[in-house]
């Protein structure tokens, strides 16, 4: 066989190869269609709001649009732009004093031990070699050739410079603490994917969740609208029995896509209260809108907004809200963020793969937990 023969041959052996494993994730792909399963409405309602799974491919990983430092930031670029108008206002932008540094993410929040890459958007024949790092305070966090890592919480501030060019981006840098058992961020607690709570944490409907809730109700009547409440606090043991009942009946895999794993459900932190109907149209009705646009006025937010469903875990959920108290929320809310990029954690199961937790993310059991 020729040099040529060869070369062909093995061409034609890899076309092949691709072909195959395509038409094997078509099939697996087509398994799995959101029609093959009964309807959301036909299962029990404690899963359906907690848990239909995030599937969506179609927004890149954080961690592939940060590989390549020198590309301008698409990330925003490339959500649907339902999600970035009906979700969340945009993210705020930074510009530098000349205009030739844009950094599009907004404020920096970061964990002690996290390291993230900032990436400017550069115009003006601007390389990023060219740019001079540095941070207001260097206790709190050290950047080196634009990556920064979070040192002690505290607020800072993050300067690229070129000559007389200057971008500044405010830092926050977060602690995660455990106690008892429960997981908290600057003192906010989380119950997501990768963080669960203990068996024994049942709180109940906690008051500030009920107070907060019949303000915002209140206000929205006054208004003409009827927002109320649907469902709360589910224990532990509720969630036991319907995820079993789910990995009975169906598998495990189609338990955690309709489904939280026990102690993983935010309806056990008593700050969580499910609106009106679980149903996606309900974020375009008058009563979803509002709530959408005032929740953060009452301490809560939107916890599962459309178009972030690869950083929260979940899909979109507009009857689903979570009280933060109003600062948080308020923050929240104008920063355009979710509750994991607030404070900078992960939303997945240990077992779950995941395609955007960034190379430089210390393992979590390693990097804190000091507590
Ligand atoms: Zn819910």
């Amino acid at each position: 066989m020729s040099a040529n023969q060869k070369r062909n041959y093995i061409a034609m052996i890899v076309a092949l190869c691709i072909l195959l494993i395509f038409g094997v994730l078509l099939i697996v792909k087509g398994g799995t269609e959101p029609g093959e399963f009964p309807s959301v409405e036909s299962l029990p309602p404690a899963e359906t709001q907690t848990s239909v799974p995030v599937l969506t491919e179609t927004e890149p990983s954080s961690a592939a649009s940060q590989a390549d430092t020198s590309a301008p930031v698409t990330e925003t670029e490339t959500e649907t732009a339902e999600a970035a108008e009906t979700t969340m206002p945009a993210v705020p932008a930074f510009v530098s004093t000349n205009g030739n540094m844009h950094y599009d993410k907004g404020h920096i929040y970061l964990r002690i031990n996290h390291s993230k890459d900032i990436i400017l958007r550069l115009t003006g024949g601007l390389a990023k070699s060219q740019i001079e790092w540095s941070v207001s305070d260097s206790s709190i966090a050290d950047v080196s050739d634009g990556t920064i890592v979070g040192l002690t919480k505290g607020e800072c501030t993050v300067t690229a410079r070129y000559e007389n060019d200057v971008l500044e981006i405010p830092v926050t840098v977060r602690e995660l603490t455990v106690v008892d058992n429960c997981t908290y961020v600057d003192g906010i607690l989380v119950a997501n994917k990768t963080y669960g709570l203990p068996e024994d944490y049942d709180p109940g409907t906690l008051p500030i969740t009920e107070e907060a809730f019949s303000m915002l109700c209140e206000d929205a009547a006054k208004e003409g609208l009827n927002i109320y409440e649907s469902s709360s606090y589910r224990d532990y043991q509720f969630q036991v029995t319907v995820y079993n009942s789910m990995v009975s009946g169906y598998s495990k895999e189609y338990a955690d896509a309709y489904s939280a794993r026990p102690g993983h459900s935010e309806h056990q932190t008593g700050y969580t209260i499910d609106c009106n109907t679980i149903d996606t149209n309900f974020g375009s009705t008058p009563e979803g809108i509002w709530l959408r646009d005032h929740c953060h006025e009452y301490g809560f937010i939107i916890r599962y907004p459309l178009g972030r469903e690869n950083i929260t875990g979940y899909a979109y959920e507009p009857w689903h809200i979570r009280y933060v108290g109003v600062e948080y929320a308020t923050e929240i809310y104008e920063q355009g963020l979710t509750l994991e990029e607030y404070l900078d954690i992960d939303s997945h199961y240990p077992d779950e793969e995941t395609e955007d937790t960034p190379a430089e993310d210390m393992p979590e059991e390693d990097a804190e937990d000091e507590e």
